[in-house]
């Protein structure tokens, strides 16, 4: 099967670094135009220059906005009216008790996180739906499905990503348009990568040691039993995003290693 995205636009949010950066490539690679947004100009820069070494050809623009305001959506939506495929990544995470979080620690998990993904859906689905051909994915997490004790606002985020998802892909019916949300587990970027670094440090063990011990406490029905590489999940979003991909719609797609125990 070859991937050909020519012809396409897509934008990928949270795309200077991590699963939005791989993502990002992917889609490049496969031919189309690729928008990465990010918070600061020299970041979205330097994703800008490192695509454009990846592949002959890539073609890639960036937007400088904070998604987690109405504000800052509008900026992206203002710079870039119509996409054909709108990748929702952005989001924020952290282990903090449930008595700990407080209201605006709510407030910014859930704008960050689910807000963006509802602002900016709910623009680009329509120019989709009247061009008959569209695809939007939501990076949700495993964390939707098997809440995390020590992430419950987290959880519930990506929650919500899932009812979204299934809603949307239920008003979009028959459009051309597919909607789907994408389950990575854990994923070694550079934000996990410094996170288990911190954990490693508070219990005096290295990093590698604590990636094996998060798994074995965290995520003991993996079945990969080992983090998952950001390219791992993008080529996943890449098919998803496919012209070949378009009976699969309202679904959630696993990356997650296996850790979700289900067999549907
Ligand atoms: P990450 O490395 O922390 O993502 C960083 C990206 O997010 C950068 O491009 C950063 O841009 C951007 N960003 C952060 N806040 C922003 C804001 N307010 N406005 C615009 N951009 C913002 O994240 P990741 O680990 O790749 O995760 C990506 C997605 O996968 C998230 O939705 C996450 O929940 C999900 N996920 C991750 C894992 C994992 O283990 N990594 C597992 C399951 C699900 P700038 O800093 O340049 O502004």
């Amino acid at each position: 099967m070859i991937i050909d995205l020519s012809g396409t636009t897509a934008i990928v949010t949270g795309s200077t670094g991590g699963i939005g950066f791989a993502i990002a490539k992917g889609l490049a690679e496969a031919g189309s135009t690729v928008v990465v947004c990010g918070r600061e100009q020299g970041r979205v820069d330097a994703t800008l220059a490192a695509l454009s070494t990846t592949r002959a050809g890539v073609q890639a623009r960036g937007v400088v906005a904070d998604l987690a305001s109405a504000a800052g959506c509008r900026t992206l939506i203002g710079a870039e009216l119509q996409a054909d495929i709108l990748v929702n990544n952005l989001g924020i995470y952290g282990l903090k008790d449930f008595f700990e979080v407080s209201d605006e620690d709510w407030e910014e998990i859930l704008q960050t996180n689910v807000m963006s993904s509802i602002r900016l859906s709910r623009h680009y689905a329509q120019g989709m739906r009247n061009r008959g051909w569209g695809r939007i994915q939501f990076i949700s997490s495993e964390s939707a499905a098997n809440i995390p004790v020590d992430m419950v606002h987290y959880g519930l985020s990506k929650a919500a990503l899932q009812g979204l998802s299934r809603g949307l892909a239920k008003v979009l019916a028959g459009s051309g348009v597919t909607v789907n949300s994408i389950l990575p587990g854990p994923t070694r970027t550079e934000s996990v990568t410094a996170f288990i670094a911190q954990m490693a440090a508070k219990r005096g063990i290295t990093p590698t040691e604590m990636e094996t011990l998060f798994l074995r406490e965290g995520r003991p029905s993996s079945l990969i039993r080992r983090f998952a590489s950001p390219e791992e999940v993008a080529n996943l979003c890449v098919y998803a995003a496919s012209r070949q991909a378009s009976a699969t719609t309202g679904a959630a797609l696993r990356v997650e290693g296996g850790i979700i125990e289900s067999i549907v």
